[in-house]
């Protein structure tokens, strides 16, 4: 056996090497992650090479399997490793600070606007660059000034959709309030938000801009959108994190009796599946609303058809939710739009709820209007 294979067979050792961590991306936490960062001392997945490859001055990267690897970097690579690197870069990430995971498509039990989504690249390209080139979390890095207060301004989709107008933004985390304003020195903010209803999410492809977030809050008891992005990735990623620092010191205020490690899922959420459906059935001024999704084991049940009697107007492949109070039907675009809300509906209704998820049942009617 030469050199090259006999290298190789040591990294793949290596990769499963108990105690190591390298098992898993040191990144985003993908399972068998078979590229490395040989500057670095990690394993990371292909996706996150793709990253790494951008920043030649941090990190460089080569392929586990395809690549020649002398053995003075596979040395390297066995003093280095996963949990020994993460410890050094990743010595104090803050909880409410947003890592990508390797599967980021979570799902939100509070509405039926859901999105099957992809995390944009722009965050795990700043959770990287945080990491390794801004070394923002290493125990002796820079202080990291406390999450609070931020001022900014960002470029925010116009009433007619068309157009992108700058505007300031203020967020003021101890009063939980976001404000903006369209006039440069107005004195009145255009909005109020609170920080309670709020929700963040990037949406990349709806926005058309590859920085583009999308900022859902509730006045007046209607749910209403803000597009906004920023040409930096870095500023609107620390938006981001500002919202989410603000978003938890909410949490924890709110809901004392939980642990931080409980709050932390529920700061900001992402959409499974976004889209239209057609309600049908008794008028009731039901418009675009929300319809709380509990689990099954509460009573919450979805089918596949509408009940007897009962047709869309415009379309025919439908389905039927039942909560404990009602029930709601509503009719699809397409069969396949079908099968993609039954799909989402399942998954959520088959997972059981949180203690919070609870508690904000409690608080909510199983229907509000928009
Ligand atoms: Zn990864």
């Amino acid at each position: 056996m030469g050199d090259r294979e006999r290298n190789k067979k040591r990294l793949l050792e290596l990769l499963q090497a108990a105690g190591t961590g390298n098992a898993y991306c040191a990144d985003c936490g993908a399972a068998d992650p078979d590229w490395a960062s040989y500057k670095l001392g990690i394993f990371i997945c292909l996706n996150c090479s793709g990253v790494h490859r951008n920043f030649p001055d941090i990190s460089k990267v080569k392929s586990v399997r395809l690549d020649f690897w002398d053995d003075s970097i596979v040395e390297f690579m066995t003093h280095n490793g996963n949990l020994r690197v993460k410890a050094k870069y990743e010595a104090r990430v803050p909880a409410f600070y947003y890592i990508p995971q390797a599967s980021d498509c979570m799902w939100s039990q509070e509405s039926i606007w859901y999105m099957r989504t992809h995390r944009p690249v722009v965050l795990k390209e700043q959770w990287i660059r945080a990491k390794y080139e801004r070394q923002e979390f290493m125990a002796d890095g820079k202080t990291i000034s406390a999450p609070g207060n931020r001022e900014g301004f960002l470029w925010k989709r116009g009433r007619d959709n068309a157009q992108f107008l700058k505007r300031r933004f203020v967020l003021l985390a101890r009063e939980g309030l976001l404000k903006y304003y369209t006039k440069e020195e107005g004195k009145d903010p255009k909005a109020v938000i609170s920080i309670k209803d709020l929700n963040a999410t990037f949406q990349t492809e709806k926005i058309g801009n590859p920085h583009g977030l999308q900022i859902t809050y509730r006045r007046d008891g209607h749910v209403r959108n803000l597009f906004v992005y920023h040409e930096s990735g870095k500023e609107i990623v620390d938006w981001f994190n500002a919202l989410r620092a603000a978003r938890l010191q909410y949490l924890k205020m709110a809901f004392p009796e939980l642990p931080e490690s409980e709050l932390v899922p529920l700061i900001t959420r992402n959409y499974l599946k976004q889209g239209f459906m057609e309600k049908t059935g008794p008028k009731d001024a039901f418009e675009l609303g929300q319809v709380f999704l509990g689990s099954n084991e509460q009573g919450y049940q979805v089918f596949e058809d509408l009940p007897k009697g009962i047709r869309g107007n415009r379309w025919k492949a439908g389905l039927t939710i039942v909560t404990p109070h009602r029930r709601f039907v509503f009719t699809c675009p397409s069969e396949k739009e079908q099968r993609e809300w039954l799909e989402s509906f399942r998954e959520v209704l088959s997972s059981p709820l949180t203690p919070l998820n609870l508690l904000a049942v409690s608080t909510e009617s199983d229907c509000s209007h928009r």
